[in-house]
């Protein structure tokens, strides 16, 4: 009997060590689709602060389109299209975002001047795959970031590439702060942004946005690699009657430019 139950304990005390899961490293939370929000799907169920819970680095927008949200050392920060930042409530309601807990494992350097074409490159050639999902930080003093933010919609919604025709542009020169976001893979196409979708703060909260541009030097780019998905999709009539065969490549293409 005492030997079984030393025996059973033993059993407990490996899968307590070396637990029964392929992967334990942190995931890519994402609620929603991309393509859902290019369809005009403005309005989703997810609340800022469950959003919260599921990382503390991140991007995505708001209910009615309401803004840029950018997730930074577990605060979800709202650039509304005034260009005036604010910190979301907790209630407040989410159509599309993606989130994870961050720990850089790979470090990149940029030493010389490189806008955000030349920077993606620099990633492309330092990061080891393409086949996984990246989460990505760069924190300090950049020369220039241009960044926008998306108007406030009303219903009935326009699809998104008609919704950024009214965004609102800033250039940020000699500015402080974090340019955060993701690289996935080009397999996910309908699903979140194939490449690189990145968002900016400044360092005092008070500007921000999707960036457009940047100018990126004697920096580091932070970098933590995720190898797990985690795709929560909306639970209403609107996302269920969506048609969402058709591809959207072209309307991502306007909107993320
Ligand atoms: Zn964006």
């Amino acid at each position: 009997m005492r030997r079984r139950f030393f025996a059973v304990l033993w059993v407990c005390l490996i899968f307590a060590v070396f637990p029964f899961t392929a992967y334990s490293g942190e995931e890519l939370f994402q609620y929603s689709t991309i393509d859902a929000l290019l369809a005009g799907v403005y309005d989703g169920q997810l609340k800022c602060g469950e959003l919260k819970k599921k990382g503390n680095l991140g991007l995505g927008t708001f209910n009615a389109l309401d803004g840029e949200m950018v997730v930074l050392d577990g605060q979800v920060y709202q650039v509304k299209v005034d260009g005036k930042v604010s910190l979301a409530p907790d209630s407040g309601k989410i159509p599309f975002a993606a989130v994870t807990s961050f720990t850089p494992e790979e470090f990149l350097p940029v030493k010389k001047a490189a806008n955000l074409t030349e920077l993606t490159k620099i990633m492309d050639q330092g990061l080891p795959t393409k086949n996984i999902f990246y989460a990505l930080k760069i924190e300090g003093r950049f020369p220039k970031v241009v960044a926008r933010s998306v108007p406030r919609q009303t219903r009935p919604y326009p699809p998104l590439a008609k919704a950024v025709e009214k965004q609102a542009v800033f250039t940020f020169t000699d500015v402080e702060g974090t340019i955060l976001g993701f690289r996935c893979p080009v397999f996910v196409k309908g699903v979140n942004v194939p490449g690189y979708h990145l968002h900016f703060l400044t360092k005092d909260r008070k500007g921000g946005g999707h960036v457009l541009d940047c100018v990126v030097e004697n920096l580091t780019v932070q970098v933590d690699p995720i190898h797990k998905f985690n795709l929560v999709l909306p639970e209403d009539r609107e996302f269920y009657r969506l048609d969402l065969d058709k591809d959207k490549s072209s309307d991502l293409k306007k909107v993320e430019k």
